[in-house]
């Protein structure tokens, strides 16, 4: 398959910053931690506003800041066989790929009018993978020593760099490095691809890394990955324990999740797309381990026996439900580590608590949701002056999970249906109220 020049490089920037929606990472965050519906990336114009301008977006920055970035693929051609990418071999469909030159020189032009504050660069394996990070690193390096930018720059690392000075060089040059590893364990990814190697071809390459970042001064001081959900028939345990393994052993910042979306032309084109309910219950399940601090025994709860979470309630309250002897909590005396446990009480809502009441004991909900507490969710979890949950809900919370137990477990690829219904019919297996179960909001 040849990469034409032929169009210009506007064009280019059409198909391949519309491309690179298909490689999601960095999505922009609700301030709740719950990712953005669809891909989480809103695209925006320098002002805010819906745009033209292909190719640029929205995103999180790690603290909390948001900035536009010009997202693209350096070339959609891919020589690899992974079965769930559009970029795949598999695909007939024209190619496109830009110039080392052209792609810098396109990127300087765009943030000197202000349209862009960083680049997030990707690209398809279009030789080999080092021929590939060679390219993408040239990009990088005429970015910031031609066009002098000395911003945010998230540049992929190719799965399968083999050469150590590249991976240095990368390092050098980008603010944050991702690795997309696509499946929890070699097994699962040979369900995937034929030709990506996990250990040698992405284990390696992260580990070399994050020594890298943890041994030098500058460079890349972050490294995230992303994980394709439910086309390789991994379960939610499986995600969870490698994922605590990048965030723990090699000090990952971030690791994303993308529901399996079938493409035509794939291996995988009969298979039935994964409900977004589930990628979403991941990103929950990940902010309850990092930003809650919530230790691995606690999560356990939350996964069925074959190792799945719940897709119709959010962990935090399978969690809580399955523990309701700790429950009402006191909003006056309990810790603030118990207050976090409260489904609708997030990491601020329980600082403004713990500093609120050192002046005055907190007696009216009204307080409460001034602080951010999310009464639907929480009042039946706590008590306070003038309020005490009516003894029948917490009695009913064991109920919740036995329920849910009896209910027979909908195949996932149901369950977008399964969700939809449910919530149309106002939470009917639920004890709480239709929006605190997590299904109707
Ligand atoms: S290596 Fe990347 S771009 Fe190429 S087919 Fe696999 S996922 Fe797609």
């Amino acid at each position: 398959m040849l990469i034409r020049n032929a169009p210009d490089v506007y064009e280019k920037l059409r198909h391949l910053g519309g491309m690179a929606t298909d490689d999601v990472l960095s999505p922009a965050e609700r301030s709740d931690g719950a990712a953005r519906p669809s891909d989480g990336w809103e695209r925006v114009g320098p002002r805010g506003g819906v745009t033209p301008h292909a190719g640029v977006y929205r995103a999180a920055m790690p603290n909390g800041k948001r900035i536009s970035l010009l997202r693209v693929m350096f070339t959609d051609h891919c020589i690899m066989d992974c079965h769930y990418c559009p970029n795949s071999h598999w695909v007939p469909r024209r190619r496109y790929g830009f110039k080392v030159d052209e792609l810098a020189r396109l990127f300087a032009e765009m943030h000197g009018r202000g349209m862009v504050d960083g680049l997030f660069l990707s690209s398809g394996i279009f030789k080999d993978p080092d021929a590939t990070q060679e390219r993408l690193a040239d990009v990088v390096e005429a970015v910031r020593s031609r066009h002098g930018f000395r911003g945010y720059v998230h540049l992929k690392v190719m799965p399968g760099v083999a050469d150590d000075a590249l991976i240095e060089r990368s390092q050098r040059l980008g603010a944050r490095l991702s690795i997309n590893m696509e499946a929890p364990s070699a097994e699962r990814l040979r369900r995937l691809s034929a030709m990506k190697d996990f250990d040698n071809g992405i284990l390696a390459p992260m580990r070399r890394i994050s020594g890298l970042m943890q041994e030098r001064y500058g460079g890349a001081v972050g490294q995230a990955t992303q994980l394709v959900v439910g086309a390789a028939d991994e379960s939610d345990w499986d995600i969870h324990s490698r994922v605590r393994s990048l965030y723990g052993d090699l000090g990952f910042k971030r690791v994303y999740y993308s529901a399996f979306r079938p493409v035509r032309h794939t291996p995988l084109e009969e298979r039935p797309a994964t409900p977004p309910i589930r990628e979403h219950r991941l990103y929950q399940l990940d902010w309850l381990s990092r930003i809650y601090g919530y230790e691995e025994d606690e999560l356990r709860p939350a996964f069925d026996d074959g190792g799945f979470l719940e897709l119709r309630a959010d962990p935090k309250l399978m969690i809580a439900v399955g523990a309701s002897e700790r429950f009402p909590v006191d909003v006056n005396a309990a810790s603030e580590r118990d207050l976090l446990r409260v489904p609708g009480v997030g990491p601020l809502a329980a600082q403004r608590i713990v500093g609120q009441r050192r002046r005055h004991s907190i007696t009216m909900r009204q307080e409460l949701q001034a602080m951010g507490v999310v009464l639907k969710r929480a009042l039946p979890f706590l008590r306070f002056p003038g309020h005490k949950p009516a003894a029948a809900k917490q009695s009913e919370m064991p109920l919740f999970r036995e329920r849910l137990a009896d209910a027979p477990a909908p195949p996932p690829q149901e369950t977008a249906a399964l969700h939809a219904a449910h919530a149309a019919s106002g939470c009917v297996s639920c004890p709480l109220t239709p929006t605190s179960c997590g299904m109707a909001a």
